[in-house]
């Protein structure tokens, strides 16, 4: 009887692990057919001054799988693709992608910035910098209507190399946000001294601010402390009326989040890079 119960456990046990590790073969397998065949998109997602919507910059957000049938989201593959390394010629491609999209928003009279996340491994990679400013000019992209976007890990558990990375392409003009502020061991004595330019506030804050007083007063610290520091900020994950209202009554300038509009791919056929 006992020995059926710990048995019945054992494989219960071994078919939830097997499930798991199974599910993360057929995703590794799917994201590495997704790169032979260039099977991936970038959605693209507004950045806009709150007080009157306008549009001054555009997130690239990577998806899998075809427009029409997107096939996990990267909070499932990215992580997956940071272990596997797979990360680093996915990330080369999503440069390569997001920077050709904008040579064709600035032709198209458009002037826009376009930041790109980069993964810690990316950054780890040297070459990071070399390889995003060789192919900006490849594409006719000048530095400056560019942005990287990093979070904080990386920062603080590589500080020499993400700093010598970071510095070069902010010296070709690139800009730094720091993403996700808010969530991670951010000490507010840090801001001042990492090589960025602004930051993004987590969506966490934007998502509880109007309910949760502490986190409202640490959004306006946050506010009051980028803008006597000299940096920009960005509100993240704006998804309603008051929200706005709020953020704009706290002295809150940039925003992002579904309100404005949601990430979409700009055009229907994309473009693979030779
Ligand atoms: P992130 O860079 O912080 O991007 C913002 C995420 O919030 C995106 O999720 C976006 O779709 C979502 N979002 C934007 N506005 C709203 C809103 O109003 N409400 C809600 N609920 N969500 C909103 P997504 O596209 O699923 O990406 C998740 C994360 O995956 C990104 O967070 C980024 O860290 C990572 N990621 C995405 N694309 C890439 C990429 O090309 N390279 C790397 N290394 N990481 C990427
Ligand atoms: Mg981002
Ligand atoms: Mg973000
Ligand atoms: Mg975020």
């Amino acid at each position: 009887e006992a020995k059926t119960n710990s048995d019945q456990h054992i494989s219960f046990y071994h078919s939830s692990i097997d499930k798991k590790v199974r599910k993360n073969i057929h995703l590794r397998h799917q994201l590495e057919g997704a790169l032979q065949h260039k099977s991936m998109f970038l959605a693209y997602q507004p950045i806009v001054e709150l007080d009157d919507r306008m549009v001054v910059g555009m997130e690239a957000l990577l998806r899998l799988g075809a427009i029409a049938a997107p096939i996990a989201t990267p909070s499932e593959f990215i992580p997956l693709a940071e272990r596997t390394a797979l990360i680093l010629p996915i990330g080369r491609w999503v440069i390569t992608q997001a920077l050709e999209q904008l040579c064709q928003l600035r032709s198209q009279g458009s002037d826009v910035t376009m930041a790109i996340n980069v993964s810690p491994l990316q950054l780890k990679e040297t070459g990071l910098s070399d390889f995003f400013l060789s192919q900006a000019e490849r594409s006719g992209v000048d530095p400056s209507w560019t942005v990287i976007e990093v979070t904080e890990s990386i920062l603080i558990e590589h500080p020499d190399l993400a700093t010598s990375e970071l510095r070069r392409l902010r010296e070709a003009g690139v800009k730094v946000h720091l993403d996700d502020f808010g969530t991670g061991y951010s000490s507010m004595s840090w801001l001042a001294r990492l090589p960025i330019d602004t930051i993004k506030v987590d969506r966490s804050f934007i998502s509880d601010f109007l309910h949760d007083h502490r986190k409202a007063v640490v959004l306006e610290a946050m506010i009051r402390l980028s803008r006597d520091l000299g940096l920009g900020l960005i509100a993240e994950g704006i998804e309603t009326v008051e929200q706005h209202a709020g953020l704009l009554a706290m002295g809150c300038v940039r925003g992002q989040g579904y309100l404005f509009g949601r990430p979409e791919p700009l055009t229907h056929s994309c473009a693979v890079p030779a």
